[in-house]
């Protein structure tokens, strides 16, 4: 079982428990999820498409890769570039980001077609997000899209978090319409209700539903904080009741490592709510923790039955 995530992989600092000092890290939406994969699934092989530059930086984080059980062989290597940077600023308590992704070398993980093509035809499950198209300019998504409709009529899975982050696009409407161009093309579309409300306008998380089913996605799980997880597959409906957390520290993540479980599933071939069950037991493990990559008991993500 092969899963292949596409997107950008940054370089964090975050603050330490000494003032003015920062801890490096690496981190990034469609990484979070690959990183929980290979924490829970050890059968499944995890695979990241992105590109970074060829400096120390870019080659610490491959280096954090293989050392999370992440393959590294589709990462493209582009001379003179570098990855990009996220700062955290806690002010009391409350965490703030500021970033350095403009001109990361991520932005081109869609330039080299050829790469592309292999990397999909390499992977049995596809994985990407809203972001991996915000960084990309038009003629790559493009590309991007090409690729992932090859992969699709050869029978591999596309799966899309659509994770809409407004100030990465030109315009809220240029993000929106990419989003369902995406979603259309995909075999499961993870929105979470919050985004999808502020942008699109959904009234509850089965209007987030109903917009994804009217385009034909044939699998859709709506996150929803620690309301009901609301799905549909092949037509039929059903929902996840979530045990609310009280003591919530931090929920970056929380989307991101839901989605380990249930791609785990996917590739599995497990039950989908027994997936999104397994979301839900890793989430609340993460929420309950500071920072996007927390370690994992390998027990989390098995099914209790
Ligand atoms: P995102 O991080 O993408 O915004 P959500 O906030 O909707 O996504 O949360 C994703 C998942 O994280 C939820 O479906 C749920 O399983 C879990 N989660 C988030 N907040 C809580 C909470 N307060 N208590 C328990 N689980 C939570």
């Amino acid at each position: 079982m092969r899963f292949l995530a596409i997107g950008e992989c940054m370089a964090e600092l975050a603050p330490s428990d000494q003032i003015g000092e920062f801890k490096l890290g690496f981190a990034g939406d469609t990484f979070n999820t690959a990183w929980y994969l290979a924490q829970v699934a050890s059968e499944i092989d995890v695979s990241y498409l992105t590109a970074v530059g060829d400096d120390a930086i870019s080659q610490d984080m491959r280096t954090f890769m293989k050392d999370s059980r992440i393959s590294d062989t589709h990462v493209q290597v582009i001379a003179g570039k570098t990855v990009g940077l996220y700062l955290i600023h806690l002010n009391n308590g409350e965490r703030s980001f500021s970033y350095w992704r403009n001109d990361s070398a991520a932005r081109q993980l869609a330039v080299d077609e050829i790469a592309l093509g292999r990397a999909v035809g390499d992977a049995d499950l596809i994985y990407l997000s809203g972001i991996t198209l915000a960084i990309l300019d038009p003629q790559s998504r493009e590309k991007l899209f090409d690729a992932l409709r090859h992969a699709r009529a050869y029978g591999m899975t596309v799966a899309f978090d659509t994770n809409l982050r407004p100030r990465l696009w030109s315009t809220p409407q240029e993000m929106t319409d990419t989003i369902m161009i995406a979603a259309a093309q995909s075999d499961l579309v993870l929105p979470s209700y919050d985004d999808e409300a502020e942008w699109f306008g959904d009234r509850d998380s089965i209007a987030t539903l109903n917009r994804y089913a009217e385009i034909g996605v044939d699998q859709i799980v709506v996150k929803n904080s620690a309301q009901p997880v609301v799905f549909q597959k092949d037509g039929q409906r059903g929902e996840v009741d979530v045990d609310p957390v009280t003591s919530v520290v931090d929920t970056t993540a929380a989307g991101d490592s839901f989605n380990a479980g249930v791609l785990a599933s996917v590739l599995r071939h497990d039950d989908l709510t027994d997936g999104i069950r397994q979301g839900c037991r890793l989430a609340s493990h993460v929420v309950r923790h500071k920072g996007a990559l927390i370690p994992v008991d390998v027990n989390l993500g098995e099914d209790e039955g």
